[in-house]
């Protein structure tokens, strides 16, 4: 299959692409677009057909549900049932945004994009693209990553076109998305509102709007206890990865960089390529022909958006083992540590 690929320039005016986007997602065929958080793999969410090619395309396991883009908060009431009070608040305070909420489903919404579940996860992303293609095609947009599965999500298009040309029908180029990592996912259908997955909406902004609130245990744990099940089926895949082994060293930063020199010298010693994932305080400190400063610390917003495109750079060189520094524990920082420890297989030391 021949991929179309067409560039926005002026997010305000490109009324033809939307146009032949539109006609592709109607027929069930596949377009990529730019999100806020990251590039998207969209098909009709209640075209049982387009979801199955998602999962192909991705090669993702058909149990792992996709997530439903909408260009209007109305929509909630003809995609879910049960729709509790907090999910009108959440989505007055945070849509559009990088907030996925699950509920419990309508019958219009196919088992097949719900990964066989009952409840349907729904987001209403905040970005032009993404909100004129959703208006334009008038369909629902069931949008997982445009990555293929398990490796780090796309930032760029050059990302989606790397993983998905000759199997989707058209990818929009939109520029680089703004947050860079995945949407925070809130599971409304139980008694508490419970987080499934970290993201910029972080449980401190959530718990302003709708009180207590729980965490999955699968955010920031190894999922690695018999008969435990995270809540959002993708948590329990390995995520994110690069290709090169991944290790992230924890501790007093000055203890971290020579440590991480070290483990370098050794590697290289015995002949194996090495990168380090370096921040803009510290990336002179390094001795390494692979250094790649992922943000920087004083501005978090920076390094969420540089962590994959950083993950996917070692991968384009070939890099065996790649050394990273550790971010902060808390808020959003949370957030961009999860993703972190979810590439690196939760290989992380302490010095
Ligand atoms: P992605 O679109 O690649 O960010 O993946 C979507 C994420 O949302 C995965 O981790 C899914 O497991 C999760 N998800 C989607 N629908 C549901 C649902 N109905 N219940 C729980 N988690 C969901
Ligand atoms: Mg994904």
């Amino acid at each position: 299959m021949d991929t179309i690929v067409k560039k926005i320039e002026d997010v305000n005016d490109e009324g033809a692409v939307y146009e032949q986007a539109g006609e592709i997602l109607k027929k069930g065929g596949l377009v990529a677009f730019p999100t806020e958080t990251v590039y998207g793999l969209g098909g009709d969410a209640l075209n049982p057909k387009a979801s199955g090619k998602i999962y192909a395309a991705k090669g993702r396991p058909s149990d792992n549900p996709l997530i439903v883009h909408i260009c209007d908060v109305d929509a909630l009431n003809e995609l879910c049932v049960d729709i509790p009070e907090s999910a009108w608040r959440l989505a007055e305070k945070f849509w559009p945004g990088p907030m996925t909420l699950i509920l419990k489903k309508s019958a219009i919404v196919p088992k097949e994009t719900t990964g066989g579940l009952d409840t349907v996860a729904v987001r209403l992303p905040n970005h032009p693209v993404a909100l004129s293609l959703i208006r334009k095609s008038g369909v629902y947009i069931a949008a997982p990553s445009a990555n293929t599965s398990g490796k780090p999500s796309p930032t760029i298009a050059e990302h989606v076109i790397h993983d998905l040309s000759g199997k989707i029908d058209m990818i929009i180029d939109g520029g680089e998305v703004g947050i860079g990592i995945e949407s925070t996912i809130i599971d409304l259908t139980g008694e508490e509102p419970v987080i499934l997955r970290p993201g910029y909406i972080t449980p401190a902004m959530v718990k302003d709007i709708v009180g207590e609130i729980g965490f999955d245990k699968a955010i920031l744990c190894e999922n690695k206890d018999k008969g435990f099940v995270p809540k959002a089926p993708g948590m329990k895949y390995k995520h994110y990865a690069p290709s090169g082994d991944l290790m992230i060293v924890e501790g007093n930063m000055e203890d971290v960089v020579d440590k991480i020199n070290l483990m370098v010298k050794n590697k290289c010693n015995a002949g194996a390529k090495c990168g380090v994932i370096a921040t803009a305080q510290t990336c002179d400190l390094y001795e390494c022909d692979n250094i790649r400063v992922v943000g920087d610390r004083n501005d978090e917003l920076t390094i969420s958006k540089g962590l994959y495109r950083t993950l996917r750079e070692f991968d384009e060189l070939d890099i065996q083992y790649i050394f990273a520094e550790s971010f902060s524990g808390d808020e959003f920082g949370t957030s961009i540590m999860n993703r972190l420890l979810k590439a690196a297989g939760y290989n992380i030391i302490s010095v």
